[in-house]
């Protein structure tokens, strides 16, 4: 239910991978699984239009629904997004002379096996973390491409995931998923929900397409969560304690000439009570600001969106821009999977957008039904605890790493002060913090196999913000050792980003290749 992102991804991941059928192909075909998979999608109720960053998943979810790349360059305004710049996040003292930092998609130079951060603490007055474990921060004042022309659909230099125009990705998703996988897509309203009698929904009532019955109801019909929250009243965990920010002021901004560059990461500025994203697509700009209501009155928060946009696009561009005010309540839903109901997207919740982590979890929540989807009722419950255990798991790894931006700023802004203030870090994040401060990060820390964010996210973050690790004992001793080995892994390092900014073209040269020739297919 829902025909945003949520609802059409979600379809479009089930779909490829369980071969469903048409109604007729249901009921002949062998090629079929044997069930059908219908999005009902309200004609009235417009989607968020907002959610325009993604994560290098979208590549493989993009690939393994079978879209082409060069299409979805074409078709959706899409650019490249290697990672995010944050500016002026430090502040403190520095606030005259703006700070900057990048956390790129990269993972640093042999990253498996060995830990480069401890090697960096002795060099960090000369060269940033990201510049000396990494080519792509580099890349960024080029606003460099990952790949060239040559390089196959989805393959690439240097790891990208996509910034796109949300509208435009959702109708590209429909037609694939309706043409292409077999999906039945009706537009009407859902009106009423019918109860079995063991508590499940049995079937949706619309006001122009009927009754739709079904096994398994997939809630995506956005922050209103009408099934799983409305219906089944499951409640919402309230995360503004650890992340004030509730409400978005959002623009669309032309560039001053259809060739100025297009930048390869997203922009995230800070600001006195949030911080304000840019996001480069061919054809134009998305900015947009986030910030605590609690800390700021819409007015100075407009006033800070119109300067920011007069100093980087003109006053003419600040002067005609269509704000539009997007509120949210920071938080997910107690559970997502309750019965035989399941949500995605924002019916399942939503925290600010600073590392566009909403459109992964969505991939990742299709991906697992995709791949656990029940066989039968009795099954059901058990994948939905297994589902409800990872992504509440997920959400609090999302909201560490999110507060961890906010936490080792110096700006002096009462937004700022809060953000330091110990009762509103959340406790497994400060204990990371207090370890940090004596080993760096490193793949010890993590849990899981399938962590949201690498040990290596959190080393951009910290050493970006300028982050001190006391190298412990047995640090320098194993340092001592592989001193050597970094040394040459630096230079690896150094030597490789001169080669691909020597070879790699700019961003807008490469989508323009892109628009007339296409992406080789693999
Ligand atoms: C300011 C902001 C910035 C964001 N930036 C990013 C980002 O950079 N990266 C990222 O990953 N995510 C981002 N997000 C999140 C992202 O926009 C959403 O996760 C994504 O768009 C999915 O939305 P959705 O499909 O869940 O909901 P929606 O887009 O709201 O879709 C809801 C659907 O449900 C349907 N519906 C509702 N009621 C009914 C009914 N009664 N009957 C039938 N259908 C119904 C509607 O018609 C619609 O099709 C951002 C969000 C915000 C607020």
């Amino acid at each position: 239910m829902g025909g945003g992102s949520a609802g059409w991804l979600t379809a479009g991941v089930i779909a490829a991978e369980h071969c469903v059928g048409s109604n007729s192909a249901v009921d002949g075909n062998p090629q079929s699984d044997g069930f059908q998979l219908i999005l009902v999608e309200s004609p009235d109720i417009s989607t968020i239009g907002v959610g325009e960053g993604t994560w290098p998943s979208m590549r493989s979810t993009l690939q393994k629904m079978g879209i082409s790349e060069t299409k979805f360059f074409r078709e959706c305004s899409a650019s490249f997004k290697q990672g995010t710049l944050f500016s002026n996040w430090l502040g403190g003292e520095k606030q005259d002379s703006p700070d900057s930092y990048i956390h790129p998609f990269t993972v640093p130079h042999s990253y498996a096996d060995t830990n480069l951060a401890p090697h960096w603490q002795l060099i960090r007055d000369q060269v940033n973390f990201a510049d000396a474990v990494c080519p792509q921060s580099a890349l960024a004042e080029g606003h460099q491409a990952p790949k060239k022309i040559s390089t196959p659909e989805y393959a690439f230099q240097l790891n990208y995931g996509y910034h796109l125009d949300a509208g435009k990705f959702a109708e590209l998703l429909r037609a694939h998923c309706v043409d292409k996988l077999g999906v039945t897509h009706i537009k009407a309203n859902v009106e009423a929900i019918n109860s079995a009698q063991n508590g499940d929904i049995a079937s949706v009532v619309t006001d122009s397409a009927g009754v739709i019955e079904g096994d398994l109801f997939i809630d995506c019909s956005g922050s209103r969560s009408l099934l799983l929250g409305e219906h089944y009243q499951v409640p919402m965990c309230s995360k503004q304690k650890y992340l004030f920010n509730n409400t978005a002021l959002a623009a669309q901004v032309p560039y001053a000439s259809p060739e100025d560059p297009i930048q390869s990461f997203t922009l995230s500025t800070a600001q006195s009570a949030g911080w304000i994203w840019d996001i480069g697509l061919p054809s134009r700009r998305g900015v947009g600001h986030v910030y605590s209501d609690a800390h700021n009155t819409e007015e100075r928060a407009r006033q800070e969106l119109l300067a920011y946009i007069e100093a980087s696009a003109g006053k003419q561009a600040a002067d005609q821009a269509m704000v539009r005010k997007i509120q949210f309540d920071p938080g997910h839903r107690e559970k997502f999977w309750h019965k035989n109901c399941v949500a995605i997207g924002m019916s399942a919740g939503f925290i600010e957008p600073l590392e566009a982590s909403a459109l992964v979890l969505v991939e990742l929540s299709a991906a697992m039904i995709a791949e656990q989807l029940p066989a039968n009722r009795e099954t059901m419950d058990l994948v939905a605890k297994r589902f409800n255990d990872k992504f509440l798991y997920r959400w609090d790894r999302i909201i560490d790493f999110l507060k961890l931006h906010y936490i080792l700023s110096e700006r002096e802004d009462q937004y700022w002060q809060d953000h330091r203030d110990g009762a509103s870090i959340p406790d497994h994040l400060a204990e990371q913090v207090a370890l940090w401060r004596h080993q760096s990060p490193w793949h010890r820390d993590t849990a899981h196999v399938d962590e949201l964010f690498p040990s290596a996210s959190f080393q951009y973050v910290l050493y970006g913000m300028g982050f001190e690790t006391q190298r412990s004992a047995t640090e320098r001793r194993s340092e001592q050792q592989a001193y050597q080995r970094a040394g040459n892994l630096f230079q690896e390092n150094a030597k490789r980003t001169q080669q691909l900014q020597a070879s790699l073209p700019t961003n807008r040269e490469l989508i323009n290749k892109i628009h007339t020739y296409g992406l080789q297919k693999i």
